[in-house]
């Protein structure tokens, strides 16, 4: 199931209002109209705005998923590797920028209290995992 469907299943109201865009009430407040409007970008990334201006945080935790849910799965697999000669840079500096972001959201909900799962906590350890298998096939390690 792609990212976006994952969210909508839990959403009421959903409509779809363009190829890659969905209207929905919001769970964060109590919505009269679908306030909420879900995209999906070409990279599997979806993004969720409400119009009454609530957190996506609080957005996600209503239903019970996290930013970690939005997130296209595996996107580095097959091209971080240290057999990959010549390596490709751009790719590399991306999927860190990618991590990095994971990274990032976990810091975010946690410092905002939410409950930090196991699987919450795994992602993590992979996310930083990551970064340090793109610093090793990029030639970068602690020893240089
Ligand atoms: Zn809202």
């Amino acid at each position: 199931m792609s990212n976006v469907h994952k969210l909508l299943q839990h959403l009421d109201k959903v409509k779809r209002t363009g190829p890659c865009t969905w209207s929905a009430r919001c769970s964060a407040h109590d919505d009269k109209g679908p306030s909420l409007t879900i995209t999906e970008k070409d990279d599997g990334r979806v993004l969720v705005h409400c119009f009454a201006g609530c957190d996506v945080n609080d957005v996600l935790g209503a239903v019970g998923l996290t930013f970690a849910d939005l997130y296209p799965p595996r996107v580095v697999d097959h091209r971080v590797g240290p057999d990959r000669r010549p390596f490709p840079a751009a790719d590399v500096l991306r999927a860190v920028g990618f991590e990095a972001l994971v990274v990032a959201a976990a810091a975010v909900a946690m410092l905002a209290g939410e409950p930090f799962s196991e699987m919450d906590r795994e992602r993590l350890i992979l996310a930083v995992s990551r970064i340090q298998a793109a610093l090793t096939a990029a030639g970068v390690t602690h020893h240089g």
